[in-house]
Order: structure tokens, then C-alpha cells, then sequence
């Protein structure tokens, strides 16, 4: 379908062609598209743009995977079909390694989905034959790779579910995470919650990244000075503040047309 770029969602409208497309292509599961219909609501209610404490979280979590002795960025399908080249180009800048990791997991899905992302152009993709187990995790997301999730110390889950967070952070990992969903287990487990878009925030994060491994001391004060409840209570505040500006806009309609005076 040809979306007319004048489309006042036109790109939320190519996000959604891009995954149906991708499910089509069997590299996003039917699960997959519901999952981002959660996270579409969530960016109407944010205003479909990075908040002040999404822009807090991403700049701390530079400093993290710039401090990072082994990095790792994790994938699944609806991250390969959205951010192929904006993760290659962050795993590029860290020298990190980027891993498959699929809930619904098959050999041909991983095959595909590795080879989108050393197309995209990430200088070492792993996921086919794990080598590793998270512990206490039942699904087969718990496969992974002693170089990748396993052996990591700093790993960045986009789009992620709370069982495996919490897994990770229990391995003693710094766990940040990409999820819209500010109520999610995810944002709720991760060492550093993202509560923006993917595809925002993943430049954003690597635009921080680059600043910040040219300044060493600059990286370890935000590391030291984070505070991921204060952020997460930011994003909060920040979603009730906009709930009471969408809520009152109706009333102000009166004013507009001059019928009625209400103060400020
Ligand atoms: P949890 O287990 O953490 O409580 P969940 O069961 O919702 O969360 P998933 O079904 O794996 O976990 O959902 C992944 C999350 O990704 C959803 O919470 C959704 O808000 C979020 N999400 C979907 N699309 C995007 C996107 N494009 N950018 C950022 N977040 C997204």
C-alpha cells in the first residue's frame, strides 16, 4: 500500500506496513504486532515524541554501554524489522555484539533475522547454535551465547519481556531497556528504563554515545549520579500531566469561539 507522505500518521502508517510486511516475510510473529499495538497507545498518551526523562535514561544509558567491558545489544524479530540499521549502527560505534534472542523461536526465524542484521551491517551477530542458558527462565529465550547476552556485562533489551529482564538483572547484568510501556515488568526490572520509541531512541542513544567516549569523567559522573526510580517517577508525572492537558482541551473550545470566558 502506497501511504500519501501528507498523512497526518504517516509514520506511524509505514511502521505498521513495515511489520506486516515483515510478519509476511516470517521474521515478526502475529504476537509481535500485538505487542506493538501496546506500544502504540502508549506513544499517543507521550505525544508520539521523546520526553524530558526518555532523554535523561538515554543519556545515562550512553554512559553505561560506553563503559561497558563487553557490551551486547539484543534482538528480536519486531527490532530487526524497525531498527535493523539504527542497532548495527550503535553496535559499530560500541563494538558490541548483537544477539538474536526470539520468545517464539525457530532455527529459520534466528537464520533470517541474523542475516537482516549483517545486512544492516553489525560486525558480529550471534544467535544460531546458543551455546548458553540464562537461568530461570523456562521459554527458549533463554538461549544464548557465552560471547553475547550470557557473558555480557551491559546489555540493551529493546522491546523486551519482564521475565527476562529480571532474569538478567538477577545474573548481576545493567540492564537497559527500550519499552513504551512505563507500567511494564521491563520498565519496571531494567537497571536503565527507556520509555521512548525505538527507532527515537536508539539514534539518540548513540548521538550520546559519541559524545560521551571522548569525555571519561563526564560517563562515570552520570553513571554514579543516575536514579532510575527519580526517572521512572519523571515519566509518571509526566504522563499525568499530559492526561490533564488532553483532558481539558475540550472545554476550551467554548473560549475559542468567544462564548465564554473561563480563566487560565
Ligand atoms: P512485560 O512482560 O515487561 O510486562 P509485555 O508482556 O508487554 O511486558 P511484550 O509483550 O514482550 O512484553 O511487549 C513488548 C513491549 O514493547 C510492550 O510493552 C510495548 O509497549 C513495547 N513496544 C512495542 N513496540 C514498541 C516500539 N516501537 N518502541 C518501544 N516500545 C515498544
Amino acid at each position: 500500500m502506497r501511504i500519501p507522505k501528507s498523512h497526518p500518521r504517516y509514520e506511524s502508517l509505514v511502521r505498521r506496513e513495515t511489520l506486516v510486511r515483515a510478519w509476511k516475510q516470517g521474521i515478526v510473529v502475529p504476537e509481535g504486532l500485538i505487542a506493538h499495538g501496546r506500544g502504540e497507545a502508549f506513544d499517543y498518551l507521550f505525544g508520539e515524541e521523546t520526553t524530558a526523562p526518555a532523554l535523561v535514561a538515554e543519556k545515562a544509558a550512553a554512559a553505561f554501554l560506553v563503559q561497558a567491558k563487553r557490551p551486547v545489544l539484543s534482538v528480536n524479530g519486531n527490532v530487526a524489522a524497525l531498527a535493523s540499521s539504527e542497532i548495527a549502527g550503535l553496535a559499530r560505534r560500541l563494538s558490541a555484539v548483537v544477539e538474536v534472542n526470539l520468545f517464539h523461536r525457530s532455527e529459520t526465524r534466528v537464520r533470517r533475522i541474523v542475516r537482516i542484521m549483517r545486512d544492516a551491517g553489525a560486525p558480529t551477530v550471534l544467535g544460531l547454535r546458543p551455546n548458553a542458558t540464562i537461568p530461570h527462565l523456562e521459554s527458549k529465550r533463554a538461549f544464548s551465547h557465552r560471547r553475547g547476552v550470557y557473558g555480557a556485562d551491559v546489555v540493551l533489551v529493546p522491546l523486551e519481556d519482564g521475565d527476562r529482564t529480571e532474569a538478567l538483572v538477577h545474573m548481576g547484568k545493567t540492564v537497559i531497556s527500550i519499552d513504551l510501556n512505563p507500567l511494564s515488568r521491563t520498565s519496571r526490572m531494567a537497571s536503565v528504563p527507556i520509555v521512548d520509541e525505538v527507532r527515537r531512541a536508539l539514534p539518540t542513544v548513540e548521538k550520546f554515545v559519541q559524545e560521551l567516549q571522548g569525555d571519561p569523567e563526564e560517563t562515570t559522573r552520570i553513571c554514579a549520579e543516575y536514579d532510575r526510580r527519580g526517572n521512572l517517577a519523571a515519566v509518571y508525572s509526566f504522563l499525568e500531566w499530559r492526561l490533564g492537558v488532553l483532558t481539558r482541551r475540550p472545554r476550551a473550545k467554548p473560549r475559542a469561539r468567544g462564548k465564554r470566558r473561563t480563566r487560565r
